[in-house]
């Protein structure tokens, strides 16, 4: 970066931003294996927060892949440059005052602490999506570990590339055990015990 860039300090803020939609922004941040679940359960999340009134944006790694990144391959150099390109939009999102929300395998503990770091305190909540592998492998909505174990994919996550799991997620979602509408509610549990959530607010009843 140029040392003759600087920072412009609008009037106009995060916090004038989130008041104008009388929430607090974050970025929730979905990572586990492929077919764990976390484009489904961001999704139903994002889902009952939008019906709620809140303003949210999910950002989903398989989308972003079609544009922002369409450049970046499964190295671990690019999985990297993914998770940075992706902290910073998200960065901007809750910038803009959104709830945003994030389905990223993002596998490198290092590369989701650098996201945390560039994100304003308290505005950062990993979610761990923690489904096992042989779970992950038996849903394969994509098709994807089928075409790995023939090795028609090279690099995949859990299977010739490694998984870091979160040490401390402030949310860890047991997704091979538990419903998506269970997930949502300890989400939603979740937001509530952190001042999130609006008054009021109840669990889902069924299946999202
Ligand atoms: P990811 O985004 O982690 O790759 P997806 O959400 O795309 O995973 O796929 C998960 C698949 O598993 C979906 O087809 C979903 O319907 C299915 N599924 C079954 N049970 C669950 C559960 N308890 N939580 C999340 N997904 C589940």
């Amino acid at each position: 970066m140029s040392n003759n860039v600087v920072w412009h300090k609008h009037v106009v803020d995060q916090e004038v931003r989130a008041e104008q939609k009388s929430q607090r922004p974050l970025v929730i941040w979905f990572t586990g294996l492929s077919a764990s679940g976390k484009s489904t359960i961001a999704g139903a999340l994002e889902q009952i927060l939008t019906h709620q009134g809140y303003h949210t944006y999910l950002l989903d790694g398989d989308n972003v892949r079609h544009g922002l990144c369409s450049d970046l391959h499964f190295s671990d150099a690019d999985r990297k440059e993914n998770i940075r390109r992706v902290g910073e939009v998200a960065k901007l999102m809750a910038d803009a005052g959104l709830i945003t929300l994030a389905a990223f395998i993002s596998p490198f503990r290092a590369d989701r602490r650098l996201v945390r770091e560039i994100l304003p305190e308290h505005q950062f909540v990993e979610v761990f999506v923690d489904a096992p592998l042989d779970t992950c492998r038996d849903r394969d909505p994509k098709g994807l570990y089928a075409k790995a174990d023939a090795g028609e994919i090279k690099q995949f996550t859990g299977i010739d590339s490694p998984y870091e799991e979160p040490e401390n997620a402030e949310v860890h979602i047991r997704a091979g055990d538990v419903t998506v509408a269970e997930a949502v509610n300890q989400l939603l549990a979740y937001l509530h015990e952190v001042d999130v959530l609006r008054a009021g607010y109840e669990p889902i009843q069924q299946e999202a």
